[in-house]
Order: C-alpha cells, then structure tokens, then sequence
C-alpha cells in the first residue's frame, strides 16, 4: 500500500501567514522548531519570536553575571534571527527559571498577539507531563491563557491605543518533544544546515565543538524514524475558533 502522508510544511495550510513563537529560552526556537520556521519563512510566513526570559543563568562559566550573560544571549538570539530571516524578536525580560504564568505574562502575551496579529502560535505543550522545565510549561500555558481575552476589546484596553486591534489566533501547534498520536511530523533535511546555523549563534550554549549538537541531530534523527526522513521535527496541534 501506498503512504499517502506527506511531511512538508505545506501541512500547515497557506492560512498560516503570521506565525508568532511564544519560547522561554534564547535558543529555544532553533532547537525545537527551528527547522520548521525556516521552512515557513522560506514560504513567505512572517515569523516573530516572542522570548520569556534572557536565559541569565544558563553558564557554569562564573565570569559571567547575570546581567553579562543576558546581554550575551540577546546578541546570540538576534543573530540567530537573522539567520532565519524573522521579522522581529521582542525579548521580555524575565530571569531565566523564574517565568510564571500569571496573570501579568498573560497580558504582556496578549499585548504581543495584539501588536503583532499572528494566525498561528508555535509553544511548548503546556499539557505534557515530560516537560521538566518549568520555563517551558509556563511559556506554554501564558501562549494558551494570552488567547481568549487578547481577543476581547475589555481585556487591558490601554493595550489597544492607536491602530491596535484585538488579536484573532486561529491555531496552536505544540513542540517539546512529546510523542504522541495526532502529531504532525515534518521533514526539515533540506534546513538541517540552516538549523544548525542558527542554533551554534548561540555560541555560550554550545560553543564550537562539532559534537555539541549530537543531541540536537539524534533528537531530530529519531523524530524522522517513524517516516523515513533524515531529520524530522513533530508538533501537536490544538485548533482554537
Ligand atoms: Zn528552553
């Protein structure tokens, strides 16, 4: 029998035209998704990259500070945006391991989809019980919380000064390397090298060891298993009205 599955990102429909990704860490982007994004941009999807934190404590390097290693990891990330061609990064600020998904997130997320209008929203699954990062989760869970009332023209009204409308999100897909049925697995060979371009921007994470991202490659090796592709990258996605 023929495999009628294909596993490009035309997956996603052409109604995907503004994608924003709602990640917790500088190089999160890259490392879960960053493939696919690639792929999207290279189609004409605008891409903004909506980060929690500046990853301030991601070094066992001590010469660092807090306030050292943030700037560092600012730089690292707008490198690595360029190389993937996103049309904007807005960095939150908030200290690495210490993002929450309160009500004050919700609204700087919110504030986001209404400033930036995407359709789709690119996170971590906040309902993965795997993920051991609490950064992740809440990024997830404020992405999911940020939906309905950034919707609503009551919702934090000064946030809709000027020419700002209330944001219409259409779609969710969830990274973070859940395996599960009702995924969508997407083949990202021909971005390997854009992926790993990107990704090594963030130099103070990995450096310039060849082997620093083996873990990234077997990651994405066995995401393609299932389908036979070289490097594969999976999301869950969740539609929303
Ligand atoms: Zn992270």
């Amino acid at each position: 029998m023929v495999d009628e599955r294909h596993f490009d990102v035309s997956q996603f429909g052409e109604e995907v035209k503004r994608v924003i990704v709602v990640a917790a860490h500088p190089d999160d982007l890259e490392t879960a998704c960053g493939g696919t994004i690639k792929l999207l941009v290279d189609r004409g999807v605008e891409v903004v990259l909506l980060l929690g934190t500046d990853g301030d404590i991601g070094t066992h390097d001590v010469s660092f500070t807090r306030e050292t290693l943030a700037a560092t990891r600012r730089e690292e990330t707008l490198n690595g945006a360029r190389v993937f061609g996103l049309k904007d990064v807005i960095f939150l600020g908030h200290h690495d391991s210490e993002l929450v998904a309160d009500l004050a997130l919700r609204a700087e997320v919110a504030a986001a989809y209404r400033r930036c209008q995407p359709d789709t929203v690119f996170t971590f699954d906040p309902f993965w019980v795997g993920q051991a990062h609490p950064d992740h989760t809440a990024a997830g869970r404020a992405a999911v919380d940020a939906y309905m009332p950034s919707k609503m023209e009551l919702y934090h009204p000064e946030q809709l000064a000027g020419s700002v409308n209330v944001a219409d999100v259409k779609r969710f897909f969830f990274f973070g390397g859940s395996n599960r049925e009702g995924e969508m697995t997407i083949d990202i060979s021909s971005a390997w090298e854009s992926k790993v371009a990107a990704t090594r921007c963030h130099v103070s994470q990995f450096g310039q060891k060849e082997e620093a991202l083996e873990w990234l490659a077997e990651w994405n090796r066995e995401t393609g298993k299932c389908c036979g592709l070289e490097y594969a990258e999976a999301f869950h996605p969740m539609r929303v009205w």
